[in-house]
């Protein structure tokens, strides 16, 4: 809004500055062609051997130019002057003023000894026959106002014409007597001032003409300026109840559609509630469980165990259920639940067909916050004879940003404990560079929107692929689908590929055909 005001104030003094200039040039352009016309009578009156008062007052009256003057005078030496509509005028005191250069000159306005009318004189000394004489024009100083912009400010403010002395020379559209204010004008410069008069405020400018030493000198009320700030806040503040307006709207749209999904997504949540705990009893919480692949030699490297809720022959996804478990801290009793799982199903692969695999199981962030959750993961892993160094934590990036845990020391506990990091969904954390630094992590795995980016914005994957190898760090990258995106990995230096490509999650039967097919090629 500021900006606003002082933008209108800025528009006012420069509109207040400009029309006081156009008037200043018309003015002068005015007074200039006046004083030309003149010289040309003069001009003629000396080419004429034989000119005489008759003749010069004869010229005059029948050019056009009496259009612009009210009278012709000559003035002969002693100041006795005759006018050509018959007047006989004595000008003997101030004679000397009319002949003191041949220049022409413009009197200051003064009352005309005729009828008292205000007039300017313009007078030029010529030889005539070895006399000498004045030729004057007279002009009604009224004739002036025509130059005045005549609609300043929509008809509040007003201009003067003033002398060097202070003096009126013409008064525009006077509102007021703003003599006080020219008489004790110290500094004639063009500009714009702010003064007061008659206890009101106003804006001035004042500008030199350049003849005579006349200024034109403007003002406009400051309350007219008020008037359009007023305007200015009347339209702000409409403008500023629309966009309230249409802010209450969008949010009342937003509010609504959300509390119409919340609706929906706590029936859901209701019922994945009050069925969790019967449905870990009850064993619907199921493995399955995906390959990862070197790149390279396409040999098994391990897999990732992922949860599925089997449910009346249905299978429910995790994204369905864990978001609920996060919140409602069930996930703490799941994680360890699948963990068991997993460490069972390592100790029979173990013992069946001697598979040596990694398995990662994907430890959720709300572990962190549990005093000594990492006690219950070395206990189970124990309890089955798994070594730690088979079993891969997956935390994803996003969970290594919160500042009322200290990650590194979590990390090194769990690194101390034997277990393998991998930090999962990277790049979609922004976490700092500093955590691959700090930490003890040993593998990353890259997110799949990087993935799925190949072909089309290399520069995210290759950049991660190389700060991998600055770090010293294994790279998988997840959702692998087609043999481009593979290739492309594998020639960037990415060494496990995980994805639809080898495989999609498999239950453990199915994985352990996958893993005998392989080993038997
Ligand atoms: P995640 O850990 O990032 O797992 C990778 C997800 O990508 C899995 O989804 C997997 O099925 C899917 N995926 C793998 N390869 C491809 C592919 O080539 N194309 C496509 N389109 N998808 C692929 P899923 O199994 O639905 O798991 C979703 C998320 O649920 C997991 O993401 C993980 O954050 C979470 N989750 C799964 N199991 C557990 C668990 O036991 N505990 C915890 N805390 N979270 C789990
Ligand atoms: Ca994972
Ligand atoms: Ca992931």
């Amino acid at each position: 809004m500021t900006y606003m005001i002082n933008k209108i104030e800025a528009n006012a003094s420069n509109s207040i500055q400009t029309i006081t200039k156009t008037d200043a040039i018309n003015l002068k352009t005015k007074i200039t062609e006046q004083k030309a016309i003149l010289q040309s009578v003069t001009n003629q009156i000396i080419k004429d051997n034989d000119i005489n008062e008759e003749k010069i007052f004869d010229m005059y009256e029948r050019s056009d130019i009496t259009s612009n003057f009210i009278r012709m005078g000559i003035m002969y030496e002693n100041g006795y002057t005759k006018t050509n509509d018959g007047y006989e005028v004595d000008y003997s005191e101030e004679k000397d003023n009319f002949f003191s250069n041949d220049k022409i000159q413009i009197s200051e306005n003064r009352k005309s000894k005729i009828n008292g009318e205000e007039i300017n004189i313009y007078s030029k000394a010529v030889d005539i026959n070895k006399e000498k004489i004045a030729i004057l024009l007279i002009v009604s100083t009224e004739s002036y106002k025509d130059i005045f912009s005549n609609k300043i400010f929509e008809g509040e403010g007003f201009s003067y014409v003033i002398n060097k002395q202070g003096n009126i020379v013409v008064n525009g559209n006077e509102k007021i007597d703003a003599s006080s204010i020219i008489d004790n004008m110290e500094s004639r410069n063009s500009g714009v001032k702010i003064v007061k008069i008659e206890n009101r405020k106003y804006y001035m400018a004042y500008q030199d003409i350049g003849i005579n030493n006349w200024h034109i000198i403007s003002f406009i009320p400051s309350k007219t300026i008020a008037g359009e700030i007023n305007k200015a806040l009347f339209i702000t503040f409409i403008l500023v109840i629309i966009v309230i307006l249409v802010i209450l709207t969008i949010c009342s749209y937003i509010v609504i559609t959300n509390m119409k999904k919340r609706k929906k997504y706590s029936a859901d949540e209701k019922e994945i509630e009050k069925n969790m705990k019967k449905a870990l009893k009850n064993n619907e919480f199921i493995i399955y469980y995906q390959p990862k692949i070197y790149a390279k030699t396409e040999e098994i490297y391990g897999v990732e165990a992922l949860v599925r809720w089997k449910r009346k022959d249905k299978i429910i996804m995790p994204s369905k259920f864990i978001p609920i478990f996060e919140s409602n801290k069930f996930i703490l009793k799941l994680d360890l639940y699948i963990f068991e799982q997993v460490c069972k199903d390592m100790k029979e692969w173990k013992g069946k067909h001697n598979f040596d695999l990694i398995v990662s199981v994907n430890v959720s962030r709300e572990h962190f916050t549990e005093e000594n959750f990492l006690a219950k993961y070395v206990e189970i892993a124990s309890k089955y004879g798994i070594d730690t160094n088979k079993i891969d934590l997956e935390i994803t990036e996003s969970a290594t940003i919160n500042s009322k845990i200290n990650i590194t020391k979590i990390m090194g506990e769990i690194k101390k404990a034997g277990f393998l990091i991998s930090i999962d969904d990277f790049g979609t954390g922004y976490s700092s560079l500093n955590i691959l630094h700090d930490m003890p992590i040993d593998i990353l795995k890259i997110d799949k929107s990087f993935v799925d980016q190949i072909g089309r914005e290399d520069s995210i994957i290759e950049n991660i692929l190389n700060i991998a190898k600055k770090f010293n760090l294994k790279t998988i990258a997840e959702g692998v689908e087609t043999k481009k995106q593979k290739d492309y990995l594998e020639n960037n230096g990415c060494n496990i590929i995980q994805g639809y490509y080898y495989s999609k999650p498999i239950q453990k039967n199915e994985l352990e055909e996958f893993i005998l097919k392989k080993t038997i090629k």
